[in-house]
C-alpha cells in the first residue's frame, strides 16, 4: 500500500486503485493508462509486421524474382557481338 500522485490530477491515490477518486482516471497509480498500453502494443505490432513485410518484400525482390527469371528466361545461345573498335 503506497500512495502515488495521480497521473491525471496529481492527487495522492493508492497504487492499487482502479480509478482516481478525484478525477476518475483509470489506473491512476500507473504511469501509463490501459489505453496507452494498448496503443503502444498496437504500434509495436505494426512496426514488427511492417519490418517482416519489408524484409519479405526485399527477399522476394532480390532473391525470388531473379530466381524466377532464371527459370523463365531462356539463356541466349549466341553471345551479343562486341562493337568493332574504330581507330
Ligand atoms: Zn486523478
Amino acid at each position: 500500500m503506497s500512495l502515488v500522485p495521480c497521473r491525471a490530477c496529481a492527487q495522492q491515490v493508492d497504487t492499487s486503485a482502479l480509478a482516481c477518486p478525484g478525477c476518475g482516471a483509470t489506473d491512476p497509480g500507473k504511469r501509463i493508462s490501459r489505453q496507452q498500453r494498448n496503443a503502444i502494443s498496437f504500434v509495436f505490432q505494426l512496426i514488427v509486421w511492417a519490418t517482416l513485410l519489408g524484409f519479405g518484400g526485399w527477399y522476394v525482390w532480390t532473391t525470388a524474382i531473379p530466381m524466377a527469371k532464371q527459370y523463365l528466361v531462356k539463356p541466349q545461345t549466341e553471345p551479343v557481338p562486341a562493337p568493332a573498335i574504330r581507330q
